[in-house]
């Protein structure tokens, strides 16, 4: 099931995020979940992980994994695993940090910033969201393809 969603705002894109969280929290998924964010620079892929950890009582402040390719949350219900993957330039870089140890752990949530860099190092994901860039650059509206 594919949904489509428009926002106009860095808050609805969270808030969507945070829906996903709700809908992972409620259906009780104790393996791990993988989640692909595509879309470009700037398009809202870290705005939208922040609505994922928010969605999981996380309060404390996200950034941008980009620098540590990785970057480990502590919520109450899952683990999450944030990836930025933009910087990595061989699929491979991912076997040497012991990928599928992230991949195989229980009640864990890895979220990929750019999979495609990732390639045959990944699995195919649970959620695939891709966002972009809705009506040029006139405002602040974003697509969001969650199937
Ligand atoms: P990415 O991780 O995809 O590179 P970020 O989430 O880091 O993108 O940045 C998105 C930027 O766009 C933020 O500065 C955010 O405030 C802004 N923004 C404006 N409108 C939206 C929207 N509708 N959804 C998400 N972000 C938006
Ligand atoms: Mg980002």
């Amino acid at each position: 099931m594919t949904r489509v969603i428009i926002t106009s705002n860095a808050n609805e894109t969270m808030l969507v995020g945070q829906e996903l969280a709700s809908e992972i929290l409620e259906n009780e998924v104790d393996r791990s979940i993988i989640i692909f964010l595509e879309g470009e620079l700037g398009a809202g892929k870290t705005t939208f992980t922040k609505g994922i950890l928010k969605g999981l009582d996380y309060d404390e402040v996200v950034t941008s994994p980009t620098y540590n390719l990785v970057q480990i949350h502590e919520t109450k219900n899952y683990r999450v695993f944030h990836f930025d993957l933009y910087r990595i330039s061989e699929p491979i870089e991912l076997e040497e940090i012991g990928i599928d140890e992230y991949l195989n752990e229980a009640k864990s949530l890895s979220i990929f910033e750019w999979p495609k860099n990732g390639d045959v190092s990944l699995p195919s994901p649970d959620y695939l969201i891709e966002i972009s860039y809705k009506d040029n650059s006139e405002n602040d509206n974003r697509e969001l393809t969650i199937s």
